[in-house]
Protein backbone atom coordinates (compact mmCIF):
# COMPACT_ATOMS: atom_id res chain seq x y z
CA UNK A 1 0.00 0.00 0.00
CA UNK A 2 1.27 3.72 -0.79
CA UNK A 3 -0.94 5.08 2.23
CA UNK A 4 1.74 6.80 4.72
CA UNK A 5 -0.93 7.22 7.62
CA UNK A 6 0.48 7.68 10.78
CA UNK A 7 4.07 8.12 9.71
CA UNK A 8 6.47 10.95 10.10
CA UNK A 9 8.64 11.46 7.49
CA UNK A 10 11.73 13.57 6.80
CA UNK A 11 12.66 15.51 3.83
CA UNK A 12 15.91 17.60 3.60
CA UNK A 13 16.33 20.55 1.52
CA UNK A 14 12.98 20.34 0.87
CA UNK A 15 11.58 23.98 1.28
CA UNK A 16 11.85 23.97 -2.61
CA UNK A 17 12.10 22.37 -5.91
CA UNK A 18 12.26 18.83 -6.31
CA UNK A 19 12.44 18.23 -2.24
CA UNK A 20 8.95 20.31 -2.05
CA UNK A 21 7.16 18.62 -4.38
CA UNK A 22 8.12 15.04 -2.46
CA UNK A 23 7.11 16.56 1.10
CA UNK A 24 3.51 17.22 -1.00
CA UNK A 25 3.47 13.80 -1.80
CA UNK A 26 4.51 12.23 1.10
CA UNK A 27 1.94 14.55 2.79
CA UNK A 28 -0.72 12.96 0.51
CA UNK A 29 -0.23 9.70 1.23
CA UNK A 30 -1.06 10.59 4.78
CA UNK A 31 2.55 11.25 6.19
CA UNK A 32 3.53 13.70 9.36
CA UNK A 33 5.82 15.62 7.25
CA UNK A 34 8.99 17.64 8.14
CA UNK A 35 10.65 19.56 6.44
CA UNK A 36 14.77 20.22 6.80
CA UNK A 37 16.72 22.82 5.28
CA UNK A 38 19.11 25.11 5.85
CA UNK A 39 17.17 28.00 4.30
CA UNK A 40 15.00 28.17 7.19
CA UNK A 41 12.40 30.51 6.54
CA UNK A 42 11.62 28.95 3.54
CA UNK A 43 11.43 25.78 5.26
CA UNK A 44 9.01 27.41 7.23
CA UNK A 45 6.81 28.76 4.74
CA UNK A 46 6.62 25.29 2.94
CA UNK A 47 5.84 23.38 5.72
CA UNK A 48 3.13 26.42 6.81
CA UNK A 49 1.77 25.83 2.87
CA UNK A 50 1.92 21.71 3.22
CA UNK A 51 0.40 21.50 6.76
CA UNK A 52 3.73 20.07 8.12
CA UNK A 53 6.61 21.60 10.35
CA UNK A 54 9.93 22.55 9.79
CA UNK A 55 13.11 22.82 11.01
CA UNK A 56 16.38 24.12 10.04
CA UNK A 57 19.29 22.05 9.04
CA UNK A 58 22.54 21.79 7.07
CA UNK A 59 23.10 18.12 6.20
CA UNK A 60 27.14 18.48 6.33
CA UNK A 61 27.36 19.34 10.03
CA UNK A 62 27.02 16.18 11.57
CA UNK A 63 26.44 17.18 14.98
CA UNK A 64 23.31 19.17 13.91
CA UNK A 65 21.98 16.26 12.39
CA UNK A 66 22.33 13.74 15.02
CA UNK A 67 20.21 16.68 16.94
CA UNK A 68 17.64 17.11 14.18
CA UNK A 69 17.04 13.53 14.38
CA UNK A 70 16.30 13.67 18.28
CA UNK A 71 14.40 16.16 18.10
CA UNK A 72 11.89 14.93 15.62
CA UNK A 73 11.72 11.57 17.25
CA UNK A 74 11.18 13.66 20.77
CA UNK A 75 8.59 16.00 18.93
CA UNK A 76 6.74 13.67 16.73
CA UNK A 77 6.88 10.51 18.93
CA UNK A 78 8.64 8.52 15.50
CA UNK A 79 10.55 8.10 12.34
CA UNK A 80 9.77 5.93 9.59
CA UNK A 81 11.13 7.79 6.68
CA UNK A 82 13.81 9.77 5.75
CA UNK A 83 14.50 11.63 2.17
CA UNK A 84 17.59 12.99 1.59
CA UNK A 85 16.79 15.34 -1.13
CA UNK A 86 19.32 18.05 -0.23
CA UNK A 87 22.01 18.74 -3.27
CA UNK A 88 24.01 21.58 -4.55
CA UNK A 89 26.22 21.80 -8.21
CA UNK A 90 29.14 23.43 -8.96
CA UNK A 91 29.34 24.06 -12.71
CA UNK A 92 33.68 24.25 -13.80
CA UNK A 93 35.32 22.26 -16.13
CA UNK A 94 37.94 19.74 -14.63
CA UNK A 95 40.70 21.46 -15.09
CA UNK A 96 39.54 24.84 -13.56
CA UNK A 97 37.61 23.52 -10.80
CA UNK A 98 38.91 24.83 -7.14
CA UNK A 99 39.07 22.48 -4.08
CA UNK A 100 36.54 24.78 -2.48
CA UNK A 101 34.10 24.39 -5.34
CA UNK A 102 34.63 20.41 -5.31
CA UNK A 103 34.42 20.02 -1.35
CA UNK A 104 31.34 21.97 -1.18
CA UNK A 105 29.72 19.88 -3.44
CA UNK A 106 31.07 16.76 -2.33
CA UNK A 107 30.07 17.43 1.35
CA UNK A 108 26.52 18.78 0.99
CA UNK A 109 25.93 15.59 -1.51
CA UNK A 110 27.69 12.92 0.07
CA UNK A 111 28.91 13.68 3.13
CA UNK A 112 25.26 15.48 3.87
CA UNK A 113 23.53 12.42 2.97
CA UNK A 114 25.67 9.96 4.50
CA UNK A 115 25.50 11.83 7.83
CA UNK A 116 21.68 11.70 7.16
CA UNK A 117 21.48 8.08 6.60
CA UNK A 118 23.85 7.39 9.71
CA UNK A 119 21.85 9.05 11.83
CA UNK A 120 18.54 8.13 11.05
CA UNK A 121 19.22 4.58 10.38
CA UNK A 122 20.64 4.60 14.04
CA UNK A 123 17.45 5.43 15.10
CA UNK A 124 15.23 3.25 12.65
CA UNK A 125 17.52 -0.12 13.25
CA UNK A 126 16.76 0.79 17.46
CA UNK A 127 12.94 1.15 16.51
CA UNK A 128 12.59 -1.82 14.49
CA UNK A 129 12.39 -0.66 10.79
CA UNK A 130 12.34 2.36 7.99
CA UNK A 131 12.73 3.50 4.65
CA UNK A 132 15.29 6.32 3.61
CA UNK A 133 15.29 7.06 0.20
CA UNK A 134 18.19 9.31 -1.40
CA UNK A 135 17.97 11.45 -4.07
CA UNK A 136 21.20 10.68 -6.41
CA UNK A 137 20.55 11.48 -10.08
CA UNK A 138 21.28 9.96 -13.56
CA UNK A 139 24.19 11.97 -13.27
CA UNK A 140 26.00 9.82 -11.00
CA UNK A 141 25.66 7.33 -13.83
CA UNK A 142 25.80 8.50 -16.94
CA UNK A 143 28.65 12.25 -17.26
CA UNK A 144 26.47 15.07 -17.27
CA UNK A 145 27.17 16.69 -20.63
CA UNK A 146 27.69 19.45 -22.11
CA UNK A 147 27.78 20.97 -18.61
CA UNK A 148 30.80 20.29 -16.57
CA UNK A 149 29.95 19.14 -13.23
CA UNK A 150 33.03 16.42 -11.97
CA UNK A 151 31.69 17.13 -8.80
CA UNK A 152 28.39 17.00 -8.86
CA UNK A 153 28.57 13.26 -11.06
CA UNK A 154 31.32 11.92 -8.55
CA UNK A 155 29.02 12.77 -5.57
CA UNK A 156 25.63 11.42 -6.77
CA UNK A 157 27.49 8.10 -8.08
CA UNK A 158 28.98 8.18 -4.49
CA UNK A 159 24.85 8.48 -2.94
CA UNK A 160 24.23 5.41 -5.45
CA UNK A 161 26.72 3.06 -4.11
CA UNK A 162 26.06 4.40 -0.27
CA UNK A 163 22.83 3.44 -0.48
CA UNK A 164 23.55 0.05 -2.07
CA UNK A 165 26.12 -0.59 0.96
CA UNK A 166 23.61 0.77 3.62
CA UNK A 167 20.84 -0.62 2.55
CA UNK A 168 22.94 -4.69 2.26
CA UNK A 169 24.20 -3.90 5.75
CA UNK A 170 20.24 -3.01 7.43
CA UNK A 171 18.77 -5.19 4.68
CA UNK A 172 17.76 -8.16 7.85
CA UNK A 173 17.10 -5.37 10.45
CA UNK A 174 13.94 -3.74 8.51
CA UNK A 175 15.67 -0.55 7.54
CA UNK A 176 15.00 -0.63 3.55
CA UNK A 177 17.29 2.47 1.95
CA UNK A 178 16.96 2.66 -2.24
CA UNK A 179 17.74 5.66 -4.44
CA UNK A 180 16.21 7.42 -6.75
CA UNK A 181 18.09 9.21 -10.04
CA UNK A 182 16.26 11.63 -11.70
CA UNK A 183 16.75 13.04 -15.08
CA UNK A 184 16.52 16.62 -15.83
CA UNK A 185 13.83 18.41 -13.36
CA UNK A 186 11.94 21.43 -14.37
CA UNK A 187 12.54 23.18 -11.48
CA UNK A 188 14.11 27.08 -10.93
CA UNK A 189 17.73 25.92 -11.67
CA UNK A 190 16.10 24.44 -14.93
CA UNK A 191 15.02 27.94 -15.77
CA UNK A 192 18.45 29.64 -15.00
CA UNK A 193 19.94 27.36 -17.22
CA UNK A 194 17.87 27.75 -19.90
CA UNK A 195 18.12 30.86 -19.99
CA UNK A 196 21.46 31.55 -19.50
CA UNK A 197 22.61 28.70 -21.95
CA UNK A 198 19.60 27.74 -24.00
CA UNK A 199 21.86 25.51 -26.17
CA UNK A 200 22.43 22.95 -22.91
CA UNK A 201 18.87 22.51 -21.85
CA UNK A 202 17.90 22.03 -25.96
CA UNK A 203 20.78 19.12 -25.78
CA UNK A 204 19.73 17.64 -23.07
CA UNK A 205 15.65 17.50 -24.24
CA UNK A 206 16.79 16.66 -27.44
CA UNK A 207 18.75 13.39 -26.05
CA UNK A 208 15.69 12.41 -23.83
CA UNK A 209 13.55 10.05 -25.54
CA UNK A 210 10.34 11.59 -23.90
CA UNK A 211 11.52 15.29 -25.40
CA UNK A 212 10.68 17.23 -22.07
CA UNK A 213 12.04 17.53 -18.54
CA UNK A 214 10.37 15.45 -15.47
CA UNK A 215 7.89 17.99 -13.29
CA UNK A 216 8.98 17.91 -9.59
CA UNK A 217 5.70 15.48 -8.74
CA UNK A 218 7.05 12.65 -11.25
CA UNK A 219 9.91 12.47 -9.36
CA UNK A 220 8.07 12.69 -6.22
CA UNK A 221 5.56 10.26 -7.03
CA UNK A 222 8.38 7.72 -7.50
CA UNK A 223 9.83 8.74 -3.59
CA UNK A 224 6.37 8.16 -1.99
CA UNK A 225 6.51 4.83 -3.73
CA UNK A 226 9.90 3.72 -2.23
CA UNK A 227 8.75 5.32 1.06
CA UNK A 228 5.82 3.14 1.80
CA UNK A 229 4.97 -0.40 1.96
CA UNK A 230 4.11 -1.10 -1.61
CA UNK A 231 7.98 -1.05 -1.76
CA UNK A 232 8.34 -3.26 0.61
CA UNK A 233 10.66 -6.10 -0.85
CA UNK A 234 12.76 -3.30 -2.39
CA UNK A 235 16.20 -2.00 -1.22
CA UNK A 236 19.54 -0.95 -2.28
CA UNK A 237 17.47 -0.40 -5.83
CA UNK A 238 18.23 2.78 -7.42
CA UNK A 239 15.19 3.61 -9.43
CA UNK A 240 15.68 5.98 -12.79
CA UNK A 241 13.43 8.56 -13.89
CA UNK A 242 14.91 10.08 -16.25
CA UNK A 243 12.29 9.67 -19.61
CA UNK A 244 14.15 7.26 -20.93
CA UNK A 245 17.95 9.57 -21.06
CA UNK A 246 20.44 6.82 -19.75
CA UNK A 247 18.08 3.88 -21.44
P1 LIG B 1 17.01 23.20 -5.41
O1 LIG B 1 18.29 23.96 -5.44
O2 LIG B 1 15.79 23.80 -6.05
O3 LIG B 1 16.64 22.85 -3.91
C1 LIG B 1 17.62 22.36 -3.03
C2 LIG B 1 17.18 22.62 -1.61
O4 LIG B 1 18.21 22.07 -0.78
C3 LIG B 1 17.08 24.11 -1.25
O5 LIG B 1 15.90 24.34 -0.52
C4 LIG B 1 18.32 24.37 -0.40
O6 LIG B 1 18.14 25.38 0.59
C5 LIG B 1 18.54 23.01 0.23
N1 LIG B 1 19.93 22.79 0.64
C6 LIG B 1 21.06 23.02 -0.08
N2 LIG B 1 22.14 22.75 0.66
C7 LIG B 1 21.70 22.31 1.87
C8 LIG B 1 22.34 21.89 3.06
N3 LIG B 1 23.68 21.87 3.18
N4 LIG B 1 21.56 21.50 4.10
C9 LIG B 1 20.21 21.53 4.01
N5 LIG B 1 19.55 21.95 2.92
C10 LIG B 1 20.29 22.33 1.86
O7 LIG B 1 17.34 21.75 -6.04
P2 LIG B 1 16.42 20.72 -6.87
O8 LIG B 1 16.63 20.95 -8.30
O9 LIG B 1 15.05 20.67 -6.31
O10 LIG B 1 17.19 19.36 -6.52
C11 LIG B 1 16.88 18.55 -5.42
C12 LIG B 1 17.71 17.28 -5.49
O11 LIG B 1 17.47 16.60 -6.72
C13 LIG B 1 19.22 17.52 -5.44
O12 LIG B 1 19.85 16.49 -4.71
C14 LIG B 1 19.62 17.46 -6.90
O13 LIG B 1 20.97 17.12 -7.07
C15 LIG B 1 18.69 16.37 -7.40
N6 LIG B 1 18.46 16.39 -8.83
C16 LIG B 1 17.95 17.50 -9.46
C17 LIG B 1 17.74 17.47 -10.83
C18 LIG B 1 17.16 18.66 -11.57
O14 LIG B 1 17.17 18.64 -12.82
N7 LIG B 1 16.65 19.67 -10.90
C19 LIG B 1 18.05 16.32 -11.55
C20 LIG B 1 18.57 15.21 -10.89
C21 LIG B 1 18.76 15.26 -9.52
Amino acid sequence: TLDLTGKVAVVTGGAQGIGQAIAQALRDGGADIVIADRNAQAAAATAADLGGSSLALDVTDSASVDEAVERVVTERGRLDVWVNNAGIAANAPAEEMTDDDWRTVLSVNLDGTFYCARAAGRHMLASGGGAIVNIASMSGMVSNHPQPQVAYNASKAGVIMLTKSMAGEWARRGVRVNSVSPGYTATAILDQVRQRQPEWTETWFRETPMGRPAEPAEVASVVRFLASDAASYMTGSNVVVDGGYTS
